[in-house]
């Protein structure tokens, strides 16, 4: 028996023959199954769709209520039987209800685990890793130059920042889903509990982690809010907002943006932050290295990043190992984080008149 008649990548994104399903796909189809709510997975209009509470909560949030004919929810640890392929979720640590999903089938299992980090959020449950047959990876920062460093270290350096200029604003950018809520929880566990402010691409998610029991202290919608009020303040925004003519209301604003990409200076620089942080929800070198090496795989599929790297690796491990050259996730989640900002924006919170005044 091969692996591919479980599960093999399509046009479409990954789909199993025996199941008749597919994960994570690119364009609408029967029967979805779905990692997590970032927008390059999970898109609207598919005919039924598996996953967790949370990512169907999330989708709700981010394109209405009927974004797919029907749903069901599956919770960590749970099995649901689908044409005889058992798909059973598991936490991939990325964002809040994110999960790698085991299909199993005929003694053999396969995980596809989405996007995935092992390292600390307290913003959702931890990545577990999963025996398994054959792994499917991501390699967002499958270099070995990608190594990030401890999230709460980069936070220090914004809050030495914000006790330095407590005069100026600082403006963090942040993808709207999971790493602006993990930089406020971050944040509060630095000490720092005045008042978070936010871009209106950010209050619904916000409220809806609080509300899935992750506290995040107070948090305001910017908008509306005195310039003199902000001195001192921090804001967080999609990363498209921070360097637009949204900040202009703010007092002197100090540019800050936590992406695992802040890694490389040239980008930062580009974007014209001035404060790097270099805090990613996917997992770095040693992170994947470590990851696979757990699951205990015979076999390693690469789904997109930068997949040589990791697949020469596994190689070297004695692992079978391929990529799988998937279009339509993006290497740089900014692109996917962009569709979902734009929609945000094209709602009564559009950008350019959101700002504080
Ligand atoms: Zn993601």
């Amino acid at each position: 028996m091969r692996p591919e008649e479980l599960l093999c990548p399509s046009p479409k994104g990954l789909y199993s023959p025996a199941g008749d399903f597919y994960v994570d796909p690119t364009r609408p189809v029967a029967r979805a199954v779905i990692t997590h709510g970032h927008s390059d997975h999970a898109r609207r209009g598919h005919g039924k769709v598996l996953a967790t509470r949370e990512t169907l909560s999330i989708m709700a949030l981010r394109y209405g209520a009927d974004f797919a004919g029907e749903t069901q929810a599956i919770a960590y640890g749970e099995s649901v039987d689908v044409n005889g392929v058992r798909i059973t979720a598991h936490p991939a640590g990325h964002v809040l209800g994110s999960a790698q999903m085991a299909l199993d089938w005929r003694g053999l299992t396969i995980v596809a685990s989405g996007d995935y980090k092992d390292a600390h959020d307290p913003t959702c449950a931890p990545f577990v890793p999963v025996r398994c047959h054959v792994f499917i990876s991501e390699a967002t920062f499958g270099l070995p130059v990608f190594r990030h460093p401890d999230a709460s270290h980069e936070t220090a350096k914004l809050m030495k920042s914000v006790a330095l200029f407590p005069e100026r604003a600082h403006v963090l950018g942040a993808y709207s889903l999971g790493k602006a809520q993990r930089m406020m929880a971050l944040i509060r566990q630095a000490g720092h509990s005045a008042p978070l402010y936010v871009h209106g691409a950010l209050t619904a998610i916000s409220a809806y982690y609080e509300q899935a029991g992750v506290p995040l202290g107070e948090v305001r919608h910017v908008k509306g809010v005195k310039k003199a009020d902000l001195a001192g303040a921090i804001i967080i925004a999609p990363p498209s907002a921070i360097t637009d003519i949204w900040t202009r209301n703010f007092p002197d604003p100090v540019t800050a943006f936590a992406s695992g990409w802040m890694r490389v200076r040239a980008r930062a620089r580009q974007r014209g932050i001035e404060l790097p942080l270099v805090v990613s929800d996917h997992a770095d070198w040693d992170g994947l290295m470590a990851s696979v090496t757990a699951t205990g795989c015979e076999e390693l599929w690469v789904t997109h990043g930068a997949e040589d790297a990791l697949v020469h690796w596994a190689g070297t491990r004695g692992l079978r190992a391929k990529p799988l050259h998937m279009v339509g996730y993006t290497e740089e989640d900014e692109a996917a984080e962009g569709e979902a900002v734009a929609e945000a924006e094209a709602g009564p919170d559009a950008a350019p008149q959101d700002g504080a005044s």
